[in-house]
């Protein structure tokens, strides 16, 4: 079935373009050694920290990185949803799972691919690896009247072209929120960004962000549209759904950053050079494992289980 393309799938389209070839254009002469994998199924075997899970994915090709999520999800013994989809502009495969019961959905997303040439540890095994942790401590316990999905989508450097098939073949109408997780694993604050509009999800996020003791502009950001970035979220936000990003940052970067995102144009070319934490390593071969600290981990694990419990 032939679809035909609205202005923002070609807006989504141009911008991941644009953002592939500025990416390796960037890093074109980076010699960091490549990432050597670990078999998949001595992952699986391993310990079910998110640290651990992110060696699910890193430096894998996008093709692998996809089938070592089912290949977990099965192994693991976790039913899940398949949703392939193919266009003009790709094909991949989204994964969902559901946990507890209700006609209410919490729909927390994390992207499994990522861009050629970087491992992909940030950018975002850290995200894939912590809504497979959340999914293990959830599935015995469950809220009763609030259903969880959990998402993992292809291709959202491709214009989130997974999660807009996805939004689109599905019941939008029972979502009460999506989060999409991105660059989660560096960093002592959350931001929810693209939270520009109150919506009934913000105040629950912030709710549940401040029963943590992080305290608004300090350990926790609220922020508004960001220009230069973007996630699955917003595949879900263009159809009316509150939908925002969560990301961690170091809060000693917070002034710099709040220059790089949102002063795209003076920022560019002096960031090309020198970006603050965590985009040093965004898009880049340097995105590692080993660059990823435990307790930024620990950290979204426990304002995700917060939301779940505020949602609930
Ligand atoms: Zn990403």
């Amino acid at each position: 079935m032939s679809r035909r393309l609205s202005p923002r799938d070609v807006a989504f389209y141009l911008r991941g373009r644009l953002i592939r070839h500025v990416t390796r254009l960037a890093h074109a002469r980076d010699r960091t050694p490549p990432v050597v994998p670990i078999p998949v199924d001595e992952v699986i075997r391993g310990s079910r920290a998110p640290q651990a899970l992110v060696r699910l994915l890193e430096g894998r090709s996008n093709a692998e990185r996809e089938s070592a999520v089912a290949r977990y999800l099965r192994a693991r013994s976790v039913p899940f949803a398949l949703h392939r989809f193919s266009s003009g502009e790709g094909s991949g495969e989204n994964f969902s799972v559901d946990l507890g019961a209700g006609d209410r959905v919490l729909l927390l997303a994390a992207h499994h691919d990522a861009v050629d040439g970087s491992p992909g540890a940030n950018d975002n095994a850290a995200a894939v690896g912590i809504l497979l942790t959340l999914i293990e401590r959830l599935a015995a316990a469950p809220p009763p009247k609030l259903r969880l999905r959990f998402l993992f989508t292809a291709a959202e450097e491709r214009g989130y072209l997974g999660a807009r098939h996805y939004a689109r073949e599905t019941d939008v109408g029972e979502l009460v929120g999506v989060l999409s997780l991105e660059l989660c694993g560096i960093g002592d604050s959350v931001v929810i960004w693209d939270a520009a509009d109150e919506t009934s999800f913000l105040p629950t996020v912030n709710a549940a962000l401040e029963s943590l003791g992080l305290g608004r502009d300090t350990s926790y950001h609220v922020v508004g549209r960001i220009p230069m970035f973007g996630s699955d979220h917003r595949a879900f936000a263009s159809l009316g759904v509150p939908a925002y990003g969560f990301t961690l940052v170091p809060s000693a970067n917070a002034e710099a950053l709040r220059q790089f995102v949102f002063s795209p144009v003076r920022s560019a070319l002096r960031h090309l050079i020198r970006r603050p934490a965590p985009f040093d390593t965004y898009h880049t071969p340097r995105d590692r494992g080993g660059t990823l600290q435990p307790a930024a981990l620990a950290l979204a694990l426990r304002a995700l289980e917060a939301v779940i419990a505020a949602a609930a």
